[in-house]
Order: C-alpha cells, then structure tokens, then sequence
C-alpha cells in the first residue's frame, strides 16, 4: 500500500490514515500492533476493497486494486458467518464462488478445530470461540495467495488459541501464503510474525517496525482435536 489516506467523515472528521505505506514480500508473515481504534482494521477494509482510499493506492503483484475485491481471503474482525447457512455450507461458501467445493476437506478441518459434529448446526447456536474458529478455518480453505487475519484468536481460550496458532503457522509453512495479521498480544505477535509494525494512535503511522530476528521454535506441540467432544 502506497501513501494511503483515509478520513471518515461525520459530526467530527476521523483522520484515521495520513500517507500510510506499507510493503509485504510475497510469502511474508506481518503482524500490525497498534492500539484500540488506531485504524488497523480500516486498512484491511481499505486492501479488502470494502472501502475506498481518499488517496493512495493498493497493489498486489503489481496491480492496482483500489476498492476492489481483490485475490484475497479476508478474515474480518467482527462475526463474518451467514446466520442463514450452516456452519458446513457457511465454511464451503468461498469454495463455491471459486468453483470448487471440497466438503471432505470442509468437514476434517471442522473435527481439527475440535468441531467435529457441528456441520449442521447454525452459526447462533455456537458461542463466539467456536464461531470464531470456524470463521478462522473458512479463510484458510479459501485459496487465495494473500490472507488478511483480523484478530483470528482473540475470543479463544488460551490453549484452542495455541493449538490454532501452530496451525496457521503450519499451512503457512507448507502454503507459503503471504499473511498479514493483527493482533493486541505482543507475545502472539512474537511467535508468528517474520516481522512485526507497531502503529500510533490515528492517524496510524509506522512508528516502529521489528524484525524478528531469531530462529525460535513455532511450534506448541499441542493438539487439543482429541480432547474435545460435542
Ligand atoms: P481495534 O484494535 O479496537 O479493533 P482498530 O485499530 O482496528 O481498533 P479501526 O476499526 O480501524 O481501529 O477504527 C479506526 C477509527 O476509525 C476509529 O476511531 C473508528 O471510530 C473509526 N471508524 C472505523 N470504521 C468507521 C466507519 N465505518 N465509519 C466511521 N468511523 C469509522
Ligand atoms: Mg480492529
């Protein structure tokens, strides 16, 4: 993203972005930190092509993708399932747009989220957590090359979120997709990130930008698919 600006306007103006500019490299995991209502969520809905840029401009691989959907999975922060479509026909949605739906697929990555059984139930009948999960495996079944993770993690219990961080971080490895993640734990920015952009309060600027610089272990070594039960 290039000098981007964006300013809500209302009652009072919100000047949430003045010349954001922000490169990842194909296959890079980076993470946004920054606080509560900084604008971090207002640039994914900028790459996501939900809203436009006052200024500025969005590439990917090059293109120019301003206020369009581009080729990306994007997990929003807020609950992004169809009350209306079963968990199963909400996880192979993106699958259907896309012209290949692997409901086999849809169903074991269910179970590895330890939601074996829920299938058929509707998205109300699970709490947040577990809605939260299923919007998580959703994204991860939806093909695209670039994935954007608002906060993927932030209404688990600590260990589901371990078991799924290793997760991510495996079919990250396998895929090589780039990833960029947000997130309010430094520590979970720590263990997934190659590297990380700390961002001020609005308008969001860059204030410090981390690489990660040791080789470390990414992996928990916990897999919680068999301790949960419906
Ligand atoms: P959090 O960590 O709490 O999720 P955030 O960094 O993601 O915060 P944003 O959601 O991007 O923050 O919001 C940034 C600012 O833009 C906030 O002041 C918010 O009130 C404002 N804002 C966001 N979306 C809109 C909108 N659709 N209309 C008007 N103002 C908005
Ligand atoms: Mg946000």
């Amino acid at each position: 993203i290039e000098d981007l600006t964006h300013t809500f306007k209302g009652t009072q103006d919100i000047d949430v972005l003045d010349g954001l500019s922000i490169t990842i490299r194909d296959g890079e995991f980076v993470t946004l930190l920054g606080p509560s209502g900084s604008g971090k969520s207002t640039i994914f809905n900028l790459i996501g092509g939900l809203i436009e840029p006052d200024q500025g401009d969005i590439f990917i691989d090059g293109k120019r993708v301003n206020g369009t959907r581009g080729n990306i999975s994007y997990l929003p922060q807020q609950d992004s399932l169809l009350p209306w479509r079963t968990i199963e026909d909400n996880l192979v949605l993106v699958q259907e747009i896309n012209g290949s739906v692997d409901r086999k697929r849809a169903r074991k990555w269910l179970k590895r989220a330890g939601l074996g059984g829920y299938e058929d139930s509707y998205p109300n009948t699970l709490s947040g957590g577990m809605r939260q999960r299923v919007a998580f495996i959703r994204s991860l079944l939806s093909p695209q090359q670039l994935m954007l993770l608002d906060e993927p993690f932030g209404a688990l219990d600590e260990l589901t979120r371990l078991d799924m961080q290793d997760w991510l971080l495996k079919m990250w490895e396998t895929d090589r997709r780039s990833v960029l993640f947000i997130t309010h734990s430094i520590e979970e920015a720590i263990y997934m990130s190659d590297r990380i952009l700390i961002l001020s309060d609005k308008p969001a600027k860059i204030i410090k930008e981390i690489q990660v610089p040791f080789e470390r272990p990414r992996h928990h070594d916990i897999t919680l698919e068999d301790t949960f039960t419906k």
